[in-house]
């Protein structure tokens, strides 16, 4: 059997629809820089950064021989009960870089397991402090936290989550601020409106609400869906008004990925809890983090016998291999300044933007902070009507996209464009490129087909 038939037999894919999978097959054997290349030898651009990880590209030597000379000492040891030497000083790295009155962190392996973290942090403080009656959470729609029960709990993209309803504790919903589909297209009001609608949810309900998850700053999973300006800030006042605890999810934004090291520092806005992961390691190893403020970790401080404790944690929480990772991730951010560059190139990712795919006929609105963005197509541009769904015009055209030599994934018609973080400006012209080919060529076909039929 070859690998191919192999990966068919016997392999069962995260979020894939094994049928597509079947279809289309794809087995990476290497990377080097911002490219992979499939056991076949075709070489594709990391056009999603495996799936928003990457940032200073693939085998990249600083990381790889931190991993080299960690292995050399010991790979993991557990977190409980004691600690370990990388995982010590990459805590007080983070608390460093951190928003401010965040100043502890709390270890786990993915960005949901990391997720559950704050929301139990943030039920039991409530508890902790004698206030056991706030145990309810507030959450956007259209919001994505990860893929166990309780981050599918806080989370809102119907298409995922609504088949496991049952499962969920309930949580309250509230309009995410989706400019291009509000009637107004107008982002004031759109924001105006959604947080008229959270203000009226917490007036009467927050004393039973012990938090509220937002993503920072953009939509991830979701759609791309860019915030906007003075959304987050009011989200903050709002919580703060209410007492209601801040809990921003930065797994996808944080480390560099929108211009600024964490989101949140768009709106200079500090959360009570704030989850991290993917960019962390640079995209090497499964290392995630929830981070508190001492106010919060004091509530869990007290006698064992007051049963106070945080009782969570994982086997691998804190490994060492994944710390010492992450340790030489974020000295390379440093020394290659990776943020400072991001911010400046999104401008150029911007103007490419503009010039190359705004004039295309099914490209509705495209979205954009930093080096997160997304490209919405539509079937009728002036009416802003989608193509059908059964249709799958944007998995069909991130399939023309690999065929021409770029790997991302869609999410609904959104074309997803994550690149990694050190792209140069003829790397992301040519991606760009890439994009405006597969779409132009896609969304033809599919147009005349309804056209046709
Ligand atoms: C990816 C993501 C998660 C989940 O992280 P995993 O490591 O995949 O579990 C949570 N929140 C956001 C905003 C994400 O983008």
């Amino acid at each position: 059997m070859n690998l191919i038939e192999k990966s068919k037999k016997y392999l069962w894919l995260p979020f894939t629809q094994m049928k597509d999978y079947d279809e289309n097959p794809l087995i990476i054997e290497s990377g080097e820089g911002i490219k992979v290349k499939d056991i076949d030898g075709n070489e594709y651009y990391d056009g999603f950064s495996s799936v928003w990880l990457n940032v200073h590209g693939h085998r990249k030597k600083e990381l790889d021989d931190a991993i080299r000379a960690q292995l050399d000492k010991i790979a993991h040891s557990t977190l409980l009960g004691m600690t370990n030497v990388p995982a010590t000083e990459l805590a007080e790295k983070l608390v460093k870089i951190a928003p401010k009155p965040l100043s502890r962190v709390f270890y786990s392996d993915s960005g949901a397991e990391a997720v559950e973290i704050a929301i139990k942090m943030a039920f039991q403080y409530w508890k902790n402090i004698g206030f056991p009656q706030k145990q309810k959470f507030i959450t956007l729609k259209n919001g994505y936290h990860g893929d166990t029960i309780g981050a599918v709990s806080v989370g809102a993209v119907d298409i995922f989550h609504k088949v496991y309803g049952p499962l969920m504790f309930e949580s309250y919903k509230v309009p995410v601020p989706y400019v291009y589909r509000h009637p107004s297209g107008d982002a004031e009001i759109c924001r105006d409106e959604s947080l008229e609608i959270l203000e009226n949810l917490l007036k009467e309900k927050h004393e039973e609400i012990a938090g509220l998850t937002v993503e920072s700053m953009v939509q991830g999973a979701g759609g791309m869906i860019v915030m906007p300006k003075g959304y987050l800030s009011r989200v903050r006042e709002l919580c703060d008004k209410y007492n209601v605890l801040l809990i921003i999810d930065e797994v996808a934004t944080g480390f560099g990925r929108t211009g600024k090291m964490f989101a949140c520092e768009h709106e200079n806005v500090f959360p009570d809890l704030m989850t991290a992961g993917k960019k962390i390691t640079g995209g090497y190893l499964p290392i995630a983090v929830t981070f508190t403020t001492e106010k919060i970790y004091k509530a869990f401080y007290d006698d064992y016998t007051k049963l106070k404790t945080f009782f969570h944690g994982h086997s691998y929480t804190g490994n060492q291999l994944g710390c010492a990772v992450a340790l030489a991730n974020l000295k390379l951010f440093e020394q290659n300044q990776i943020v400072q560059q991001v911010s400046e190139k999104a401008n150029y990712i911007k103007e490419l933007f503009e010039k190359e795919l705004s004039v295309l006929p099914h490209v509705g609105d495209i979205r954009q902070l930093g080096f997160m963005s997304g490209i919405e197509l539509v079937r009728d541009k002036k009416t802003k009507e989608p193509f059908p769904f059964e249709q799958r015009v944007g998995y069909k055209t991130t399939l023309k996209m690999r065929e021409l030599g770029m790997l991302t994934r869609p999410t609904g018609d959104v074309i997803v464009f994550m690149p990694p973080l050190v792209s140069s400006r003829e790397d992301l012209k040519e991606m760009i490129h890439i994009m405006k080919r597969a779409i132009e060529i896609v969304t033809t076909e599919e147009a005349n087909l309804l056209v046709t039929t």
